[in-house]
């Protein structure tokens, strides 16, 4: 079987009846780009730029970060998603002495920070376009939970193109901007984030967390934070729909995106790309090879008709 999957790794994923996705890689550093490529990953659906930031003493410059943003963008021959930085929650910055606080996961973190320290949030911007003139690069906000922000990061944005234009350098100028839905606010107002954006990727590690109110670090509660929970198949299901009333696409790059059990329901509800860590690409991609995409929505409409976690998951886990 594992001889079986390692020869799929240069057959499209795509359904029986030929429905394509794009199955791409979530990567930390630029040296994880060797493994996705040897997976099968036609690009990075989630590159964690905070890596980037951690286990050191200061702020990465511009050309520290643009080097590495460089570097995947040089390596993958396909599109690579650049997470702006999202730091906090239980990913501390030593020298930014960041607040003590009760309820980090919902404290200061991610977009919060970089719309507050706004030249932290330039300084990456500035390297990531500087990058997009090298490959196929996109930018993705983290814990977007109201559409002013998502302005405010665009205002950004757009002052950093001018300087940079202004300045004679080179970036791509049609460069998409997405943000990852993580929250329920932003996954219920998904039909208004979408008019105002290029794409989504739904994050649900986070969304589970903070759809359920459960901490996704703490064992005691562990077995309430449920992937299979009616309410995140929902949201998830809205949040795809309301991407494509846009004419905008969707992926997922939280771990949901890798549990075969739930390929099936993600194709049928039409997800155009499923970003995962590198070891799964090949038991995804047999099971989207092994569907049609009917067969797809038939799954994808039983499994959200059932009431608890535990009957979802029983039922997908029968269907692979
Ligand atoms: C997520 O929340 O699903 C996600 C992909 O981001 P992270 O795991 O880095 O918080
Ligand atoms: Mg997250």
């Amino acid at each position: 079987r594992r001889k079986r999957l390692a020869q799929l790794k240069e057959e499209p994923a795509e359904t029986k009846d030929g429905h394509q996705v794009e199955l791409v890689a979530n990567i930390g550093t630029p040296n994880d780009v060797a493994g996705a490529l040897d997976k099968g990953a036609e690009g990075i659906g989630l590159y964690r730029s905070e890596f980037l930031y951690m286990d050191r003493d200061s702020l990465p410059t511009e050309k520290e970060q643009f080097e590495a943003y460089k570097e995947v963008a040089e390596k993958m021959d396909g599109p690579i998603v650049i997470r702006t930085l999202d730091i906090g929650g239980d990913k501390e910055l030593s020298y930014l002495d960041l607040p003590e606080e009760m309820n980090p996961f919902l404290g200061y973190r991610a977009i919060r920070i970089c719309l507050d320290k706004t030249d932290i949030f330039k300084t990456q911007l500035r390297a990531i376009l500087k990058a997009s003139a090298y490959g196929q690069v996109k930018i993705m906000y983290p814990m977007i939970s109201a559409v002013e922000q998502l302005r405010a990061a665009n205002q950004i944005l757009e002052e950093v193109k001018s300087d940079l234009s202004k300045e004679g350098i080179e970036f791509d100028q049609d460069l998409e901007v997405g943000m990852m839905i993580e929250v329920p606010a932003a996954a219920m107002t998904a039909d208004i984030l979408a008019k105002e954006t290029d794409f989504f990727s739904i994050g649900t590690n986070d969304l589970i967390q903070y759809t359920t109110a459960t901490d996704r670090m703490n064992e005691n509660i562990a077995h309430l934070y449920q992937p299979f929970h009616p309410a995140l198949l929902r949201l998830i299901k809205r949040v795809v729909k309301a991407a494509h009333n846009e004419g905008n696409w969707a992926g997922m790059c939280g771990e949901m995106a890798g549990d075969k059990r739930l390929t099936p329901f993600l194709l049928g509800i039409g997800l155009d790309e499923f970003s995962m860590s590198a070891v799964t690409i090949p038991e995804v991609k047999d099971a989207i090879r092994n569907l049609t995409l009917e067969e797809a929505e038939k799954i994808a409409d039983e499994a959200i008709g059932y009431s608890t976690a535990e009957e979802i998951e029983n039922y997908l886990s029968q269907q692979v």
